[in-house]
């Protein structure tokens, strides 16, 4: 019997930042290969809600949880009621929750750097550490990085590149510190998606859209594709990995 590299029958999956945009369509696309999969937000409850049931009306398993990935006690919290619900264990973690707030040196208020620093890399440092301990030997650690930490385009982008920067270096060293449970550690790297944070509209999205050889924004379930399929035992070597999908933007 042919067996389906692909199934993710089985898995136990967490997605940081599931409610919406490219997180909720990683949970819903893993839930449809067959993971159970938990989802966090941190203030959109009913978002939340809703795609729990959208995956479970069609067939599939999940619940969501409150966890701001920018608060470490919240996220020590939240990832301890999703392994309860898991029975102890996780199989795969996408580190997906991220901010982007723009802002030129000089001008850029320092909280607003902060908060980019504690959700987009002490949020994946933090989430990860919880979760680690328990996971299952062949787990996959997938985190959503950026084209920002292969290049920066635009200007009044800096600390947000340097964070995906961060989760890049990140994803380095864990793809060895974990080697030996066959645990592999990635980056996906979107280009623009088209998502609440990075609307497909107005004169911005046209200088962008020129810019990308496909000529279109990227859809969130077209970097979802890719997450699955690091998420399976088909991408078992792909391991320290960081993998663009931005249309071309940058080739
Ligand atoms: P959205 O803003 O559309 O969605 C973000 C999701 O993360 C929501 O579910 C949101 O829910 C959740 N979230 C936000 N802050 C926190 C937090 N502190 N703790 C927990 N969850 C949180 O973003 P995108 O889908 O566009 O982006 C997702 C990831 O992809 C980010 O890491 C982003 O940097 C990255 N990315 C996106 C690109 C794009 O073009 N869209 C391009 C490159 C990278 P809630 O508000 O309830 O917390």
């Amino acid at each position: 019997m042919k067996t389906d590299l692909f199934s993710l029958d089985g898995k136990a999956v967490l997605v940081t930042g599931g409610s919406r945009g490219i997180g909720a369509a990683c949970a819903k696309l893993l839930a449809e290969r067959g993971a159970t999969v938990a989802i966090t937000y941190s203030k959109t409850a009913e978002r939340a809600e809703a795609l729990v049931e959208e995956i479970e009306s069609a067939g599939g398993s999940a619940f969501a949880v409150a966890a701001d990935a920018g608060d470490a006690e919240a996220v020590k919290a939240g990832v301890a009621r999703v392994l309860e619900r898991f029975g102890g264990y996780l199989d795969i973690l996408v580190n997906n929750a991220g901010i982007a707030e723009p802002g030129l040196i000089g001008e850029q208020d320092a909280a607003i750097f902060e908060r980019q620093m504690n959700i987009n890399i002490r949020g994946v440092w933090s989430t990860t550490s919880a979760t680690v301990a328990s996971m299952r030997d062949d787990g996959r650690i997938i985190n959503i990085g950026s084209f920002f930490s292969e290049r920066v385009t635009v200007p009044g982008i800096s600390a947000y590149a340097m964070t995906k920067h961060a989760v890049a270096g990140l994803t380095k060293g864990w793809a060895r510190d974990l080697a030996a449970r066959r645990i592999t550690v990635n980056t996906v790297e979107p280009g623009s998606i088209e998502t609440e944070a990075n609307p497909d509209e107005g004169a911005r999205a046209a200088m962008v859209k020129a810019m990308i050889p496909l000529g279109r924004y990227g859809q969130p379930a077209e970097v979802a594709e890719l997450v699955a399929f690091l998420a399976s035992r088909a991408a078992g070597y792909i391991n320290g990995a960081q993998i663009l999908i931005d249309g071309g933007m940058l080739a």
